[in-house]
């Protein structure tokens, strides 16, 4: 084994952090993890400890970790033995994915075998493969922060964070085309993996879960600083014309922020075929590229609105929407459409003071299309508006108090509870 780092000299300090590392299967996993290994232990500034799994996989990487214990005695080793994996349906499965497999099966026992580890456990570093397992055992059983040292580039791990919204907006469990991945662009579907073409193929499925657990690792920075990002969405129902599209990519351009824009061109979700690149100005994607994301799926949109980067949401004023981002305490730039309720909700978003409404704001005749330069100028106000900013905040806190036990919210549900009570 080439480890290009020496062995410290003694002990490893005391009282340091313990950092406990759960590798995977396969040299191409297993070769990142024992190079960062060595790197650390060369530094000795942390306990270390290895968890390897038994019964061994095979002979070089049994070879490998001895020559890793050796050359690093300070480092410890947990020997972790696997549940035996039998099942049937997995006959002919590739050894490396069985292997995947029976240590996700078996990362329920992690947890005993971590919480006896001396000294304490500070963090566990574990891999992508085992991504799904691994960091609900560390976080609600161990309580420890838990990281992933991802073995491959950034834009593969963009990918697999990405896929499983892609698989839900597509309705599907497994690859059909080609993914627009945030932040990266349009991957064709001949450069992912081939197997995940195929919703039966155990990688596709332990993929799919990975990267649906893959943001809740530490040490993941923040995309974007808090409070920087305008959301700009229409709720489910509110097709704009190609005209206005154009008007309002051109003023988030203008207005230098970061954007995430949900365009729909047709009034029922999922069935939106319109491809992007027709409906935006020509070169738009590639000149926002970095700072603005424009997508036509189904967003979490409450997830979206609790994330502290975003700073604005410019809405359509779906009474949904706006509790959702009042709740976020999270400013709103009203465009109402004159459909139903939109107009009567929206003097509520000014009356409470938490964002801005400007009446003249149409959707409805092509005549009073709104320009990209007063859509830039309103969306850089609001967003430096401290007076709208803390006001939404304080929303955000009373509306947080509404529903806790005791607040105004949960006791009319409990006075309605009491009220069918009394009819007995
Ligand atoms: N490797 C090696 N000897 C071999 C075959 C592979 O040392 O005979 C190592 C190689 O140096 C690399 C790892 O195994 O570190 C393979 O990882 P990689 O990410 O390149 O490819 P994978 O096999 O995971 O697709
Ligand atoms: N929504 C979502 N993702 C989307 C679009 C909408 O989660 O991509 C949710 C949004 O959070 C809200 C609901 O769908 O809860 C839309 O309801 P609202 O009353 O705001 O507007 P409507 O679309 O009914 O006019």
């Amino acid at each position: 084994m080439a480890l290009a780092a020496k062995p410290s000299s003694g002990d490893q300090a005391r009282g340091a952090p313990h950092l406990v590392f759960i590798p995977s299967a396969g040299m191409g996993h297993i070769h990142p993890f024992s190079r960062f290994i060595a790197a650390l232990a060369s530094q000795g500034a942390v306990d270390i400890s290895v968890v390897i799994a038994l019964p061994t996989v095979s002979e070089a990487e049994a070879d490998h970790f001895a020559a890793l214990f050796a050359t690093f005695p300070a480092v410890r080793r947990i020997d972790f033995n696997l549940l035996p994996l039998d099942d049937a349906t997995l006959a002919g499965t590739d050894p490396f994915l069985l292997r995947w497999e029976s240590l996700r099966r078996s990362a329920h026992l992690l947890g005993p075998l971590i919480d006896g580890a001396a000294p304490r456990a500070s963090a566990i570093v574990t891999d992508v493969t085992l991504a799904s397992q691994v960091i609900p055992v560390a976080k609600n059983e161990l309580r420890l922060p838990c990281h992933i040292l991802f073995i491959s580039c950034a834009t593969m791990m963009s990918f697999l964070a990405y896929f499983p919204t892609y698989v839900d907006g597509a309705n599907t469990d497994h690859l059909t085309g080609d993914v627009d991945v945030p932040g990266i662009g349009r991957l064709p579907v001949d450069y992912p993996p081939q197997v995940l073409r195929d919703p039966d193929n155990l990688f596709t499925k332990q993929f799919i879960a990975n990267g649906r657990e893959i943001a809740e690792a530490d040490g993941i920075p923040p995309q974007h600083p808090a409070r920087s990002v305008v959301y700009v969405a229409f709720g489910n129902r509110n097709a704009a014309a190609l005209e206005q599209i154009r008007e309002i990519g051109a003023g988030l351009e203008a207005s230098g922020c970061r954007f995430l824009w949900v365009v729909k061109t047709t009034v029922v979700d999922r069935d939106d075929t319109a491809e992007l690149n027709d409906v935006l100005d020509d070169g738009f994607l590639g000149r926002v590229h970095g700072r603005g994301l424009v997508i036509k799926e189904w967003v979490d949109q409450e997830a979206v609105l609790g994330h502290p980067a975003v700073g604005l949401y410019v809405s359509h004023c779906g009474w949904n929407s706006v509790t959702e981002s009042a709740a976020c305490g999270v400013p709103m730039l009203a465009w109402p459409m004159t459909l139903g309720d939109q107009r009567l909700v929206a003097t509520v978003i000014r009356s409470a003071g938490f964002g801005l409404w400007l009446e003249h704001w149409s959707w409805d005749r092509e005549s009073s299309l709104v320009r990209a330069a007063e859509i830039a100028e309103k969306v850089k106000a609001v967003m430096g508006d401290e007076a709208i900013s803390a006001r939404a905040k304080e929303v955000g806190r009373e509306a947080t108090k509404a529903v806790a036990p005791g607040g105004s919210s949960h006791r009319s549900m409990q006075e309605f509870l009491a009220t069918l009570g009394s009819l007995h």
